[in-house]
């Protein structure tokens, strides 16, 4: 299958980018598995004009946006690898081949291993300030450190939500009822009521279907890109949280747009 672009990912950052070419009558195949990072929180938290749009929500519109568009398809399914010369193949066994492709997969967040806190990641137990830090105002917050360097970055920062914040250096698990965290449980069994527990969640680049480009990286990990989304490698852009410091669904609107302005640019006519 031929078209003019491979976007590989179908979240914030993908659907955008697919939705600025689109709109330039490029043809566009948007490869997605469907697994945004975002999934389980209950709603966008600081994306203007997206007052409690649940996360899901958001990709729902902006697929149905998309429909509307003559030269953009959807494939549900997972990139496996991607080589230079811009073909893509798939877990199927499908194969793609285009003139530019945008990576645009996402990051897998790293969350502490502690008992209970699986089940409450995204929602009573979270790693941004600036996505949910507005929601948990004025609530028994709790801080698991993971460094001192994480505890001095987000303290002042939770300082500025709560009167009533503890900081946590070792946790033996979560209790919850409801879905929602009811207390922090500490290595002596005490119990410290919270209503919501900050971690340290680093995100990783989801790169499995092209490490082997050996694409240039920037600090932190992420894929090195210039103004315009282009990687290391021609004809390859990255967007979204594979090449954001700070992850947020604005800055992977904002990337998957520029790198789609990019690819427009760099195809010509
Ligand atoms: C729990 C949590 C809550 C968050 N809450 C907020 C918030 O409230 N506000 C905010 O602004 N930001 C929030 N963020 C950050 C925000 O979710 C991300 O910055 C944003 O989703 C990044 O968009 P993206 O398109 O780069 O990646 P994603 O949204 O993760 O989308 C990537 C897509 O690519 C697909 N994919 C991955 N690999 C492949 C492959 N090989 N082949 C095909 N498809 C593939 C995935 O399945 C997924 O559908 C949160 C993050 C987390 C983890």
């Amino acid at each position: 299958m031929n078209a003019d672009v491979i976007v590989i990912g179908g979240g914030s950052a993908g659907l955008q980018a697919a939705l600025t070419l689109g709109r330039m009558r490029l043809d566009v195949v948007v490869v997605d598995a469907g697994k945004p990072s975002n999934a389980p929180a209950h709603a966008i938290g600081g994306l203007l004009g997206a007052h409690d749009v649940a996360p899901l929500g958001l990709l729902a519109t902006g697929r149905a946006q998309l429909a509307e568009l003559p030269s953009v398809r959807l494939i549900h399914g997972e990139a496996t690898s991607v080589e230079p010369h811009r073909s893509v193949t798939l877990a199927d066994g499908t194969s793609l081949t285009a003139r530019a492709v945008v990576l645009a997969t996402g990051a897998d967040y790293a969350v502490p291993d502690v008992p209970g806190l699986a089940e409450l990641w995204g929602t009573s137990v979270i790693h941004c300030p600036f996505c949910h830090g507005w929601e948990s105002r004025d609530s028994r917050i709790g801080l698991l450190a993971a460094s001192d360097e994480h505890a001095a970055h987000l303290v002042p920062m939770l300082s500025r939500l709560t009167a009533d914040l503890e900081i946590f250096d070792a946790v033996a698990g979560l209790r919850s009822a409801d879905s929602a965290l009811r207390a922090v449980v500490l290595p002596d069994g005490t119990e410290v009521p919270r209503d919501v527990l900050f971690v340290a969640a680093p995100p990783a680049p989801r790169d499995a279907a092209f490490a082997h480009l050996g694409l240039e990286r920037a600090e932190p990990d992420r894929v090195a890109v210039d103004a315009f989304g282009r990687t290391s490698t021609a004809g390859v852009y990255a967007a979204g949280d594979l090449v954001t410091p700070a992850p947020a669904v604005a800055q992977a609107l904002a990337t998957g747009q520029r790198a789609a302005v990019g690819v427009t640019r760099d195809l010509g006519a």
